[in-house]
């Protein structure tokens, strides 16, 4: 049978540039299709990620980090080497933490160039309503037909939500930018403040990205614009935009790939669900996956063998870090009293392993 594509994929985020991108310099005839008209906008993101020097011991197992990760100067507001973990009573524990603040829409236009440039087609402003076997079937009603079809559609993805039988845990998030002057290092608040979840104060050039995620079930009193008003008004400064999503909060599902079909990113749970890092572990998947594509085309090896390469590269951070937000439903459970007293000296590695995805006790 002749197909229109290789492959077509879902959604042209962190995840799906970069699947396009790898699958294009293979050779690989590629469409993303968007139904955004700029890639990246709105923007949906507390902006952090860790420099590519701390992602090289975080995540040992990745191979060729400065290749993945080429992030130009222009996509970074700005550059931290502190992350504080404050407790109810406001006492933090400090970190040493080479992040990088994003400029998270020009983050994302860099990721689609990078496609175009190894060949890969863009199709911005465009919906994919349903697929069908070998086909995606657009709002206008335009049929597409490609071998392989990728859900990059982030935690809403419409193949994930048709064809897998399997749910995860969102968390639902509010957050704001806020113009003024903040320090110079990345705050993360638990307890009462963000029931099930956690809040943020991430510093940017000349403002910060100020977030808060709940679990509604942690927090029947009030909602989550309740609890986020209330939260922003502990900072100083103006308010210069608001936005929302959800993170899925469950860790990577059974199966990314069911016959030609395949999941990559929020769409097959990527985000570490101790910290909520889910772009570079997105882009991660997306090489992965891209490579896979173009084994197929071009040696007819099985895509089954992305998720085996995910397992070798991402498997133990990704086990660790569920094992993390296990203890961290302790956690959810527990009264601020007592975790007020949980964070001390004594724990303090503990708490910073468990964020990291390290085993907690020695092997466990
Ligand atoms: C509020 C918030 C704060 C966050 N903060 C951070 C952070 O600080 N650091 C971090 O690492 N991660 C963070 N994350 C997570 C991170 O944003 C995601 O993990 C990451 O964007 C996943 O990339 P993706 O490509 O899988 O999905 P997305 O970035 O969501 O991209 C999906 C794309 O698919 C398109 N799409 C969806 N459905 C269709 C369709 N039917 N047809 C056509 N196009 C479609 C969308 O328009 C979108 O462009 C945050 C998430 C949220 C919601």
């Amino acid at each position: 049978m002749s197909y229109d594509w290789d492959a077509i994929i879902i959604g042209g985020g962190p995840a799906g540039s970069t699947v396009a991108r790898y699958a294009a310099k293979a050779g690989a005839k590629i469409l993303v299709i968007d139904r955004r008209e700029e890639i990246g906008k709105p923007l949906q993101c507390g902006e952090l990620v860790p420099t590519n020097k701390e992602l090289k011991q975080l995540c040992p197992n990745v191979p060729d980090i400065d290749d993945l990760f080429q992030t130009p100067d222009e996509a970074i507001s700005r550059f931290t080497n502190t992350m504080g973990i404050v407790s109810p009573s406001g006492k933090r524990l400090e970190y040493p933490f080479e992040g990088q603040i994003l400029n998270r829409p020009i983050h994302d236009q860099k990721l689609v160039q990078l496609a175009k440039n190894e060949g890969a087609q863009y199709s911005t402003k465009s919906r994919v309503n349903d697929v069908i076997d070998n086909e995606v079937i657009l709002k206008n009603g335009e049929h597409i037909s490609s071998k392989i079809i990728v859900g990059c559609g982030g935690p809403h993805d419409i193949l994930r939500k048709k064809f897998w039988d399997e749910s995860s845990l969102n968390i639902a998030v509010n957050f704001v930018l806020m113009d003024g002057n903040f320090e110079d290092r990345v705050d993360l608040f638990f307890g009462s403040v963000a029931p099930g979840g956690y809040a943020w104060m991430i510093p940017k050039k000349g403002g910060a990205n100020i977030g808060i995620g709940i679990q509604t079930k942690f927090s029947k009193n009030k909602s989550l614009n309740q609890r986020a008003e209330s939260f922003f008004r502990k900072f100083e400064g103006e308010i210069t935009y608001k936005g929302g999503g959800v993170l899925p909060m469950s860790g990577t599902i059974t199966n990314f790939v069911k016959g030609n079909y395949m999941l990559v990113g929020d769409s097959a749970g990527m985000v570490l669900p101790s910290n909520g890092a889910g772009i570079t572990t997105a882009m991660t998947g997306g090489r992965i996956a891209g490579q896979a594509i173009g084994n197929y085309i071009n040696h007819g090896i099985p895509i089954s063998d992305y998720q085996k390469n995910w397992n070798k590269q991402m498997g133990i951070e990704m086990k660790y870090s569920k094992r993390g937000i296990w203890w961290g439903g302790l956690m959810f459970r527990s009264p601020d009293w007592l975790i007020n007293t949980g964070f001390n000296r004594v724990t303090k590695s503990l708490i910073w392993r468990a964020i990291t995805c390290k085993p907690m006790f020695g092997l466990f």
